[in-house]
């Protein structure tokens, strides 16, 4: 079958098309036709080392597709069903995947949408439910607003009854993050956003603080999070953050929260339980889904090229 994969970590130019062997089906898992794959940005970090894979590595975490097989033990699925998955190996024509990471969709769940909110949209689900409780009333700052996980937490945030303050680096972008829910744009590529936020909050700071960009924002966040507020630590768009010395939380009691979604979803009670929020959320029309291309899988070198450009908005998908 075709996939994209790599033999050792770097640029997108690691990045080989070309023919793998067939997936294997275990006891546990199912083989699934990929009809839809989405993109994300720890695909980026995967490829280039950020995080570390076994080699050679077929890139990509999240499918949308038909079960073609099923291993022996396998008794909640069955040849045929549509599904979304969190299988590694998804930039390929076919993934096996066990069944802890397999969510049957209903009728009304196309493969795009499945594939489009899937990993971005329950990071942000569970970070505004547990990672920090959004209250109505509060106050929160997201970075990266007209990202793919960002655009989606302006769409729940504001749900949630939020005061959305959300950073961008253009105006394009600010517009579409204040088209999904950002009362407050700041771009940050020309405004001290400190001085914005303490305006914005009277010089309270935010209840929370999202951050995804990482290294580049991490002082921004510390000091725009209010005495006694969040500051929630989730990915590396711009770097590792460097450590920290833990005593920066002490003047303000920050509690700080460095999440992976994979924890989440660690039992099929988890999975069940946050999936299935995000798929009714999806039916509310809470969420708006906005997909900013569908690519090839021999374009998927381009695909990194763009998010890591910060050329895109919203969600990345290949199309089988
Ligand atoms: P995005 O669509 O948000 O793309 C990243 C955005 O980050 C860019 O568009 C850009 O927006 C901003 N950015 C700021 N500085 C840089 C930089 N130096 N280089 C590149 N981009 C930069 O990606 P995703 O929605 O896929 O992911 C967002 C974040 O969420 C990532 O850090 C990702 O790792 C993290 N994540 C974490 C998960 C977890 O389990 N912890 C799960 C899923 C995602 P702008 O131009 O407006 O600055």
């Amino acid at each position: 079958m075709k996939a994209v994969f790599i033999t050792e970590q770097g640029g997108v130019d690691n990045m080989i098309y070309g023919e793998v062997p067939f997936p294997k089906v275990t006891d546990n898992s199912v083989l699934i036709k990929n009809h839809v794959s989405g993109i994300n940005y720890i695909d980026t970090y995967h490829r280039s080392g950020v995080y570390p894979v076994p080699l050679p590595f077929i890139i990509g975490k999240e499918g949308a597709g038909e079960i073609v097989e099923v291993g022996k033990n396998v008794t909640d699925f069955k040849v045929g069903d549509r599904v979304v998955h969190f299988g590694s190996g998804t930039y390929a024509e076919y993934t096996a995947a066990d069944v802890s990471a397999v969510e049957k969709l209903a009728d009304d769940v196309s493969y795009e949408q499945a594939a489009a909110i899937g990993i971005q949209a329950l990071t942000a689900w569970t970070m505004v439910r547990d990672g920090y409780p959004v209250k109505k009333g509060d106050t929160i700052l997201v970075h990266a607003a007209a990202g793919g996980v960002g655009l989606l937490l302006c769409q729940m945030l504001k749900h949630l009854g939020a005061t959305v303050i959300a950073t961008v680096s253009t105006d394009e972008k600010a517009q579409l993050a204040k088209k999904n829910g950002a009362d407050y744009v700041i771009n940050y590529s020309c405004e001290d956003v400190v001085k914005r936020v303490n305006e914005i909050t009277e010089g309270l700071g935010c209840h929370a603080v999202l951050d995804g960009v990482g290294k580049d924002t991490w002082d921004t966040s510390l000091a725009c999070t209010r005495r006694l507020g969040t500051l929630i630590s989730f990915g590396n768009a711009s770097g590792v953050v460097p450590p920290i010395s833990i005593g920066c939380l002490a003047q303000k009691n920050v509690k700080l929260m460095r999440p992976m979604l994979f924890n989440y979803l660690a039992t099929r009670e988890e999975s069940k339980k946050w999936w299935g929020e995000v798929f009714e959320l999806l039916r509310k029309k809470v969420l708006n889904l906005h997909v900013h291309k569908f690519y090839k899988l021999e374009d998927a070198k381009q695909s990194h090229l763009d998010l890591q450009g910060r050329k895109t908005t919203g969600k990345l998908l290949i199309k089988f």
